[in-house]
Formats: structure tokens, C-alpha cells, sequence
């Protein structure tokens, strides 16, 4: 039900280049945002040649503008008892299928724009899950690494004393990301429920014996590499035997390599912001037991993997070199975990080169777009990231109902779950590819998939 229009209706190219000159025009030095509006925007030529109604609603202006865009300050002392100050964000970008959902970040180079991407891609890829969650995405310029766990507590109680006033649980759902793991949550449910006097589900990603779900940490790693089993088996192929490459080394990464340990694959590297790690033996099961004792209680940096694992290889990171060199290891499926423009024309074009059958994306945009067309054009099995990487805020939903039921299902069931929607979301976006005349193009199935119906249900609800 369309209830508006617009004169001057434009051919759909025409319409989404001047939608797209705005988008640039509006939100300056916010590089990649533009470039997450632009891929959408690139599958949705297809999309608007069939329905004009969106494109009379003004869907594309709607959907680009975050409903809310909250900035604030985040004082807080630090051990030595000095005053720091950071910047807390959350971007509240729509709502039209359900409260706002997404992770925070606590990263240095966190900044309005880069949040605005997250929450833009977040948009898609809740709706992809087949789950009632709209999109959201927040943060701050906070760097954990080298704190102490009173400094990180002192800036999460700051950071959530002025984001308490603008969540809860029907309203806005945050969770991890980048730098946000268990303790971070842990600060930051705390100071909420001190301040509300509420127990009740704000935030997903919660221990255990206070709220939290079964599987809910290994999600993101182990749906990506569901999803990428799906691809394998839709070329009648599976993981027995694959030589993996896997970056980064933190939540999503550590469950992807275990999940494709599980399914019988190899998985070759890890890596972090210093440097990468190739062991040419594999990452078994006890390695990946060292950099979860590394990374998560340690705190420590991946280079200490090759001096205890003396096969290993260790290659720092080269800021001078515009490729990274994981990622001209021969290998036959590759899993960028680590964060956004990771892999680049370069990259691509070396991966290609070496063979790559298989990309699937654990981080959130981790190709630019020239490397995502290289994959395109190569043809290989490529698997964007809003969709591959979506069981972490499936899960992430499967412990919002978990909470509003007050139960707890076991490790299996949610497993399962998670286990279905992957399969769920990579048949939707494989349908989608081919209704719309691109088959095998999962960027495509992936953007038009959940687009839809988050256009229909703002089609819905009015011009609000
Ligand atoms: P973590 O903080 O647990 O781990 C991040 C890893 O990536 C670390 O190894 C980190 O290295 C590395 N890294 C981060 N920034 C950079 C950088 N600028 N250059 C090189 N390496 C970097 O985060 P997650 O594993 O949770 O997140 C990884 C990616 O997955 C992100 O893109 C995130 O948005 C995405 N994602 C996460 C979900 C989740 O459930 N956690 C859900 C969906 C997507 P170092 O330790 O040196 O910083």
C-alpha cells in the first residue's frame, strides 16, 4: 500500500544516482557509508525496475536516513585517576520490522560514519534472519586494549549512564562487536540494571547465569561457516579436506576455525591488527585453545602463537604494502573475520589468482567494492556479509525470545536454530539471485532479499 507520491518520477538509474549524489552530499567524509549505501543501491536497480511504488514512497531517501542519530560525551577516570573523555554513539536506523538491533563497537577508529555503515548493513542483513529486528549499530572511540578491567568498568558505567535513557528491551537491543565481549557486556548490563532498577533483556551477548543463551558466542563464526557449507552444496561440494584462510583472531574468527575443524576442513591462519599467522600444519583443536587463552584471558598479541608453535610462521603487518599477504596464501575457501575493507582489489585479485573456490564473510563488509566485483566476475562462491554473517544477531534474537519467555533451551536446540536460519537465509538469497535474473549473485539475493521486506512494512506503516 503505497500512501504517497512524488512528482517527477525518474527512470530507476536515474532516480538511485540522484539518491546517491544526495547520500554524498549529506553526510561528508563518511567513506564508508557511501560505499554501503552504493552496493545496496547497485542491487536495487533490479528491484525498482519491477516495482515503482518504492521508488513513488521516496524508499530510497526513507531507508538511507537513521531515525535517530544519538552522539554523547563519555567522561571517566582512569587508573592513575586522570580524566579521560571518549565519544559514545548509537545510531538508531530503522524500526520498521521490530525494535533496533546491533552490536557496539570500542575501537579507536570508531566515528559517526563507520557506525552509520554498520547500522545501514545491519538493516538488511536482521531482516534476512526471518527474526522481528530492526537495525542499530553503536560505540565509542574507546580503545580496551591495554586497560585494566576497573578502567574498562569505570567507562562502561559512563558509557551506558547516558545510553540507558534511549534503549530497553522493546525499544532498542544492543550487543557485541569489535572490542565489546563478555566483560564488556557484564559493566555494561550491570550499570543498566542499577539505573533502571529492571532485570529484563536490553542487551544480548549476556553470561550465562544471568540471562545469556547457549551458543550465542560462537554464532557469528559458526553461521558463517554454515552458510559457506551451504554455497559448497549448492556445487554439489563440501569442507572434507579445504585449506582455509581465516583473519583475524578474536569472537568470529576463533568459532570459524573451530567450526570448520568440525566439519573436517584445514583451517591455515589467523591474524590480528600486528601481524599474521600461517601455520602450515593446521590449526587443530588444541592450537585454537591457545588463542582462546590468548586473546580472551591473556589479552595478548597472535605473534606469541609462533613462538609456541614453532612451525608457524608469523608476518607483521606491513602498513606500506596495499595487500595483506594472508591473503595470497594458496588456499581453496577464505573467511575475512577481522573488520570492514580487509580484503582489497589486490587481495581479490591474488586470491583469484591462487584459485580461491570459496569467500564467505565474517566481518562486516570486509571487501571493497572493487574486490567484492572481482569475485563476482571470477564466479567463485562468494558470500557477502550481510548475509553470512547474520547467525550472530539471529542468536542474538533467539536470546531476546529466550528472555521474554523467561526459559533456557539447551545447546542443541539452539544450535538447531541457528543451524536452520543459515540454510533459511542462504535459500532466500539464492532464490532471490535468480528471480532477478542473476543467478549464483548472493550480493544481489542478499540486498534485494532483505530490502523487501523491510520497504513493504514501511509501505505499511505510513510515512513516519
Ligand atoms: P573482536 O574484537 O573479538 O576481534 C576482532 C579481530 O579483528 C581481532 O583479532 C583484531 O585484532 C582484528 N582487527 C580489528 N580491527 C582491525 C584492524 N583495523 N586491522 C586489523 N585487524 C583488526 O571482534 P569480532 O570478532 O566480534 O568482530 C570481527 C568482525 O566481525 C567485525 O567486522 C564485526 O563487525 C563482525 N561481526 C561480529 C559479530 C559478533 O557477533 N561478534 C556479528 C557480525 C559481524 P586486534 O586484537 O589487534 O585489534
Amino acid at each position: 500500500m503505497a500512501v504517497m507520491t512524488s512528482p517527477g518520477v525518474k527512470v530507476p538509474g536515474d532516480y538511485i544516482e540522484s539518491v546517491m549524489i544526495s547520500v554524498k552530499a549529506k553526510n561528508p567524509a563518511e567513506p564508508e557509508f557511501h560505499q554501503a549505501v552504493a552496493e545496496v543501491f547497485d542491487s536495487l536497480r533490479l528491484v525498482l525496475a519491477k516495482h515503482p511504488e518504492y521508488q513513488s514512497a521516496r524508499l530510497l531517501e526513507r531507508i538511507v536516513e537513521p531515525e535517530r542519530v544519538l552522539m554523547f560525551r563519555v567522561p571517566w577516570f582512569d587508573d592513575q585517576g586522570n580524566i579521560q573523555v571518549n565519544r559514545g554513539f548509537r545510531i538508531e536506523m530503522n524500526s520498521a520490522i521490530g525494535p533496533y538491533k546491533g552490536g557496539l563497537r570500542f575501537h579507536p577508529s570508531v566515528n559517526l560514519g563507520i557506525l552509520k555503515f554498520l547500522a545501514f548493513e545491519q538493516v538488511f542483513k536482521n531482516s534476512l534472519t526471518t527474526l522481528p529486528m530492526g537495525g542499530g549499530k553503536g560505540g565509542s572511540d574507546f580503545d580496551p586494549k591495554g586497560k585494566s578491567d576497573n578502567e574498562v568498568m569505570r567507562f562502561c558505567q559512563s558509557f551506558m549512564t547516558e545510553l540507558q535513557r534511549h534503549i530497553g528491551p522493546d525499544t532498542d537491543v544492543p550487543a557485541g562487536d569489535i572490542g565489546v565481549g563478555g566483560r564488556e557486556i557484564g559493566f555494561l548490563f550491570g550499570q543498566y540494571k542499577r539505573l533502571r532498577n529492571e532485570f529484563t533483556g536490553v542487551l544480548t551477548g549476556k553470561g550465562l547465569g544471568w540471562g545469556g543463551s547457549l551458543i550465542r558466542p560462537e554464532a557469528t563464526g559458526y553461521g558463517c561457516v554454515y552458510f559457506a557449507a551451504e554455497m559448497l552444496k549448492s556445487k554439489k561440494d563440501s569442507f572434507d579436506g579445504k585449506l582455509c584462510l581465516v583473519s583475524g583472531s578474536g569472537n568470529v574468527s576463533q568459532y570459524t576455525v573451530e567450526k570448520l575443524l568440525d566439519l573436517g576442513a584445514k583451517p591455515v591462519t589467523v591474524s590480528d591488527s600486528n601481524g599474521v599467522i600461517y601455520d602450515p600444519d593446521g590449526i587443530d583443536r588444541e592450537k585454537l585453545a591457545f588463542i582462546i587463552e590468548l586473546k580472551n584471558v591473556k589479552r595478548g598479541r597472535i605473534r606469541d602463537y609462533a613462538d609456541h608453535y614453532k612451525k608457524a610462521i608469523f608476518m607483521p603487518t606491513d602498513i606500506k604494502l596495499e595487500h595483506n599477504p594472508l591473503w595470497n596464501i594458496k588456499a581453496d575457501c577464505a573467511f575475512p573475520s577481522a573488520t570492514q575493507n580487509e580484503i582489497t582489489a589486490r587481495d581479490a585479485a591474488n586470491l583469484v589468482k591462487n584459485g580461491i573456490k570459496l569467500v564467505a564473510e565474517g566481518a562486516n563488509m570486509p571487501s571493497t567494492f572493487d574486490a567484492t566485483k572481482m569475485f563476482l566476475d571470477a564466479k567463485i562462491l562468494y558470500g557477502p556479509a550481510k548475509a553470512a554473517n547474520a547467525g550472530g544477531v539471529a542468536t542474538s534474537g533467539l536470546e531476546m525470545s529466550q528472555n521474554s519467555a523467561r526459559l533456557t533451551w539447551t545447546r542443541e536446540e539452539v544450535d538447531d536454530r541457528l543451524h536452520k536460519i543459515m540454510i533459511a537465509i542462504h535459500q532466500n538469497c539464492f532464490e532471490t539471485a535468480e528471480k532477478y535474473g542473476t543467478p549464483g549473485n548472493l550480493v544481489n539475493g542478499a540486498n534485494i532479499g532483505g530490502f523487501l521486506k523491510v520497504a513493504n512494512a514501511m509501505l505499511d506503516q505510513g510515512l513516519v
